[in-house]
């Protein structure tokens, strides 16, 4: 598979890996949060205090199951609105939703760094419900269509598996 890379400056380039996708898209998308950053939080107590009580709020079953009517385990706490884009909502419980493994891959891409076009209406929806407003760039980062908002610079392939 090859992953297209869309950069906005050089400079940016060589701070990251090249391997590591994620911080790519990241820092095309403008965020100062770093893929360093997303690994110290992950390992943080205030996000296993947060995912513990969403998972009790959630009596550990999956949402995206239930809505369905089927009772599945869940075994993961996902980000609505993607931590990296917004980090300002990484602990909003309303942001937060308990999930099987199978049903947080429906909502995810492949390298798990932009969303689907499911995960994006569960995103819609959650930003309806909390009155935030969605723009066109929104849009845009959270389904990975980087190019379109972003001058094109420099594009690199980077080959994955
Ligand atoms: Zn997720």
């Amino acid at each position: 598979m090859i992953v297209k890379i869309i950069c906005c400056t050089p400079r940016i380039v060589d701070k990251a890996p090249a391997q590591v996708v994620g911080a790519f898209l990241l820092r095309v998308n403008m965020s100062d949060y770093t893929y360093t950053d997303k690994r110290k939080f992950y390992n943080s107590g205030v996000w296993s205090y947060a995912r513990n009580r969403v998972l009790r709020r959630d009596a550990f079953l999956c949402q995206m199951s239930k809505r369905y009517g089927k009772f599945r385990p869940a075994k993961v706490v996902h980000h609505i609105f993607p931590l990296e884009y917004y980090p300002e909502y990484r602990l909003k419980e309303w942001n937060l939703i308990s999930l099987s493994v199978e049903w947080h891959e429906k909502l995810h891409d492949r390298t798990g760094h932009r969303l689907s076009y499911e995960g994006w209406r569960l995103l819609e929806k959650t930003a309806a419900k909390n009155k935030i407003t969605l723009t066109r760039e929104d849009k845009a980062k959270c389904l990975g269509l980087v190019d379109k908002i972003c001058d094109r610079q420099e594009t690199q392939a980077v080959a994955a598996e």
